[in-house]
């Protein structure tokens, strides 16, 4: 009985992380699939740079995910066990601080997510941590949908510190994590779809230029010392980061969906040289440093 005992513990504490690693891979390898591979020529006027990485770039990516996702899967379940010995803020029922709080908890973290990002981010963006570890990140110069977890094994731990962050702030039930959560990988992986969805006035218009889109994040891979936000197009605005020509290029995107047309020879693929390619943009960025 209690080998029963421990072994359903076990499954329960190891199900979210290996769900969240799951949901991942199912969701990035689902859309890299059809927008890489099965719908590639006919999807290619919503592609944002008209080309695509290599085989061997996707391989590294991959990788990289997968030591990202054994990381946030030992934090979580760190945060599991810390949460089960009362030591978080996390709560349950619902009822300890009603439904009002419970939305409310959910935009807060966003919130404090897309702040934590920028400037960890502008962080990674510092010369000697740029070179060692945001690196690996920026090797995708035409991110996929599994860019969105290809980080250095010291990111992945900068990226997952967020949980315990907030976990350890503010008072947050279980589901209101999962929302959270939830939001947080669809617009990671939105972020480096290498597709724009969004329609054309969206840069521009004042309902909605407060959000970013996949071409923001998308240029901040291709010029690097621009776009750091993650969510929001705030910070960016704040600190004078975003880059002067986003809504042009944003624009151009979008014009795209008129000029392209179904082209069956979509096979071009960038060169193999990201990284001789990235250590030009370092030495670019540490002049602007
Ligand atoms: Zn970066
Ligand atoms: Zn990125």
């Amino acid at each position: 009985m209690e080998i029963l005992n421990s072994i359903y513990k076990w499954i329960v504490t190891l199900a979210p992380p290996l769900l969240l690693t799951l949901h991942f891979m199912v969701i990035a390898g689902g859309l890299y699939f059809v927008f890489y591979m099965w719908k590639k020529a006919q999807l290619l006027y919503l592609k944002i740079q008209q080309r695509f990485p290599s085989k061997k770039d996707v391989a590294r990516e991959i990788r990289y995910s997968i030591y990202t996702s054994i990381i946030f899967s030992v934090v979580i379940i760190a945060v599991m066990w810390l949460s089960a010995n009362d030591y978080t803020l996390i709560y349950r029922p619902i009822d300890k601080y009603g439904y009002g709080y419970f939305v409310f908890s959910v935009f807060l973290m966003i919130f404090i997510h897309d702040a934590y990002f920028y400037w960890t981010h502008r962080l990674l963006h510092w010369k000697p941590l740029f070179k060692r570890v945001h690196v690996v990140h920026h090797m995708s110069l035409n991110p996929t949908p599994f860019s969105a977890y290809a980080f250095h094994p010291v990111e992945a731990l900068v990226e997952v510190g967020i949980v315990p962050v907030i976990v350890f702030l503010v008072p947050y039930h279980y589901f209101a994590l999962t929302i959270f959560s939830g939001y947080a990988l669809v617009m990671n992986i939105m972020g480096h779809m290498g597709y724009e969805f969004f329609p054309k006035n969206f840069a521009r218009s004042k309902a909605t230029n407060w959000h970013n889109s996949a071409t923001h994040h998308n240029m901040h891979h291709k010029y690097v010392k621009y776009n750091f936000g993650l969510y929001f197009n705030l910070w960016d605005r704040w600190m004078k980061t975003n880059h002067p020509k986003y809504e042009e290029v944003f624009e151009q995107v979008i014009g795209q969906r008129e000029t392209v047309k179904v082209d069956p020879k979509t096979d071009q693929t960038d060169t193999e040289k990201a990284p001789a390619v990235v250590s030009t943009e370092v030495k670019l960025m540490n002049e602007q440093v």
